[in-house]
């Protein structure tokens, strides 16, 4: 037929190992419901390929790709431009390629940003508790930085990495951080208002949760998972109990995957689509 095109555009998410993402789940249900001949590609792409596969990225012509473990901070050195803020965290977790260059960005953290935005909440001149001290805190700590809050404490198994996050937030944002050592439960300060588990712990399947003293956790809280695989972490329970206001890190994925698909395709994410095809994935329904 004359004027269609059967060429589809391309998204990939390079990783390794990638096998057990879901994220195509939620882009594929994106693409059906705005009518869009995009594919997302989950793709296995090994550390010692990735210049390749960047470079493969643009021959192909691909709209862009998702990155993931372990190639969020190493994937810098192979791009043409990195947003501001995805340079700060030294992680890139979107790619778009615009007239044949890769624009680098990171949208873990504005996703986790949305989430306060969705719920009404204005960060500004707040007093944040943070555990971890990996991507995802550095993702969120930047941002949440850069939206005004008063002051973030880190908490870190690792003193070392606890620190690098804390002086980095000092030296380039207006944020007071500081580093508090993880030693036997943690007691939460009783002037915070939000506390964050950026760690790994109460993923499946090991579950279990931060060793925090609970009853130090006030009512008045908003409290926070990265945790998505259970939606409903031993952490958020424990804290929902004690009447605090729970942020799981499902909304978060959502979150991110919706602005990148934005970043892609220039246009609104279709939001509740994609959460009930991750819901319905997960079997939340
Ligand atoms: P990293 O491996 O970079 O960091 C892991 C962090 O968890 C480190 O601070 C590590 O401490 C800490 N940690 C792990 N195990 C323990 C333990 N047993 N006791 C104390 N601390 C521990 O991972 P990421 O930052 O990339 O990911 C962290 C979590 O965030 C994951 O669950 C991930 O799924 C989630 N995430 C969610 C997203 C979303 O959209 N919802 C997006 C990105 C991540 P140490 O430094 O001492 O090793």
């Amino acid at each position: 037929m004359e004027g269609k095109s059967y060429r589809s555009e391309l998204i990939g998410l390079f990783g390794c190992p990638v096998d057990e993402n879901a994220t195509v789940v939620v882009m594929e249900a994106a693409f059906q419901a705005l009518g869009l001949n995009y594919r997302y590609q989950t793709t296995l792409v090994y550390p010692q390929d990735l210049e390749i596969a960047i470079a493969a990225l643009k021959a192909m012509n691909m709209r862009g790709t998702h990155i993931t473990i372990p190639h969020k901070v190493s994937v810098l050195q192979y791009l043409d431009h990195v947003s501001e803020t995805a340079a700060l965290m030294g992680a890139v977790n979107t790619i778009t390629l615009k007239d044949g260059e890769t624009y680098g960005e990171n949208t873990d953290g504005k996703g986790f940003i949305e989430s306060f935005d969705q719920a009404g909440i204005d960060l500004a001149g707040r007093h944040i508790v943070l555990f971890g001290a990996g991507g995802a805190a550095r993702a969120m700590t930047i941002e949440m930085a850069s939206r005004g809050v008063s002051s973030i404490a880190v908490v870190n198994r690792t003193r070392e990495r606890g620190v690098e996050l804390v002086e980095l937030l000092n030296e380039k944002t207006a944020t007071k951080a500081i580093y508090l050592p993880w030693d036997g439960a943690f007691q939460i300060p009783q002037e915070t208002h939000i506390v964050v588990n950026a760690t790994s712990i109460g993923m499946h399947p090991t579950l279990g949760r931060p060793d925090i003293d609970y009853s130090t956790l006030q009512s008045g809280m908003i409290v926070c998972d990265g945790v998505h695989n259970p939606v409903h972490t031993p952490f958020l329970m424990e804290a929902a109990q004690r009447g605090c206001r729970v942020m799981d890190g499902f909304s978060m994925l959502i979150n991110q995957a919706a602005i990148s698909f934005r970043l892609w395709t220039g246009l609104d994410a279709p939001i509740e689509v994609m959460r009930s095809a991750l819901a319905k994935e997960f079997d939340l329904e």
